[in-house]
């Protein structure tokens, strides 16, 4: 019987990750698309799953499969929703079995019960294996030209949805944004700069780094890139995207909308700090000025599909220069190992 080579861990249990050579070939019952792997990003969540502080393996399975952020080629679709050779990525969440209101009707990124899955998180197989298989429902195409970067889709989902979300909030009256400020110049925080350039916003990029590519890319966008902190910052922003989850950042970010502004957090704080804070005052702030602060994770089919667009848009030599490293499958400990100056690492499958 034939085999695939996997990135596995034991969910809960620190330095277990390992490469299994002989992981089953994914079941048809996984989906009727076959597709081989091309690449796999790694990011935070990756890092908290390798330490054993998350993650949840399939019931009744000892290992989880890791992977969340996909690109492959299509082997084979008996449903012709795709074709032998073209780029696809899956999408990560699957509804909850219940199911909720809101993953009755495709939108698990809304889930109200907790009850979803996730591949290569909670209780599905990750992608990080040389194949897998997906329903045509959860399998998003690529444009063709988008194959050494196109792993890159996941992350833009996640912040298509936090400015499909912003643009929805924004519709409750008139409103003309013009400057948007993103904390943070991760992989997130320089992909929600990018579509708010192609917004044609002016866009305000805050991060601690002084070296390293983040400040070209962020240039490159003809973006405004400050390291002073967000009181500081001489700019009025009618949306704000916090990307970093720190808890002085995230405050800071709520207090420096404009009048009507909406400020969306995408990054996770690990809690447990507390700091001095006058909830009055930003009480009155939001209720005065009509302003908005809210969450926003994941992300749904639309989101992966107007992703799928922003960046078949953007320059391709700079999404390339997102991905600072590729490591081949065989050094995978590597592409989980973090790195100084990495924007995204990405475990390689074709070499
Ligand atoms: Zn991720
Ligand atoms: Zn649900």
């Amino acid at each position: 019987m034939r085999s695939v080579r996997a990135v596995t861990v034991t969910p809960g249990l620190p330095d277990s990750l390992r490469l299994v050579e002989d992981w089953p070939e994914p079941p048809p019952e996984e989906g009727a698309i076959l597709v081989e792997s091309l690449a796999v990003g790694v990011c935070g969540t990756d890092h908290e799953i390798v330490a054993g502080e998350y993650g949840e393996a399939p019931p009744g399975q000892e290992r989880l499969v890791l992977g969340h952020e996909s690109l492959g080629r299509v082997l084979d679709d008996p449903t012709g929703t795709l074709h032998p050779g073209d780029l696809v990525a899956g999408v990560v969440r699957h509804p909850d079995p219940v199911p909720c209101a809101n993953c009755a009707v495709d939108e698990w990124d809304m889930c109200r019960n907790g009850r979803y899955t996730e591949h290569g998180i909670k209780g599905l197989p990750g992608f990080a294996r040389e194949r897998w298989r997906l329903q045509p429902k959860f399998a998003v195409g690529l444009d063709p030209a988008l194959a050494s970067v196109g792993v890159l889709l996941e992350p833009t989902s996640v912040v298509a949805k936090a400015w499909d979300h912003i643009e929805r909030i924004g519709r409750r009256a008139e409103w003309k944004p013009m400057t948007v400020l993103v904390t943070g110049a991760g992989p997130i925080g320089l992909l929600a700069a990018l579509l708010g350039s192609q917004r044609g916003l002016s866009v305000h990029v805050l991060d601690r780094n002084t070296t390293g590519p983040k400040p070209e890319l962020v240039r490159a966008l003809g973006a405004t890139y400050h390291t002073a902190t967000v009181p500081e910052l001489d700019v009025k922003p009618d949306v704000v995207i916090e990307c970093t989850g720190a808890p002085t950042v995230v405050l800071d970010a709520m207090c420096k909308a404009a009048p009507t502004g909406i400020v969306c957090l995408t990054g996770v704080s690990s809690g447990g700090r507390k700091i001095d804070f006058d909830a009055g005052a930003l009480n009155r702030e939001l209720v005065l000025e009509n302003n908005v602060v809210f969450g926003s994770v994941n992300a749904g089919r639309r989101h992966w599909e107007m992703a799928a667009e922003a960046l078949a848009q953007a320059e391709q030599s700079w999404l390339t220069s997102l991905i600072t490293r590729r490591v081949p499958l065989s050094n995978y400990r590597e592409a989980y190992a973090s790195a100084g100056e990495d924007i995204k690492a990405v475990l390689d499958f074709t070499h």
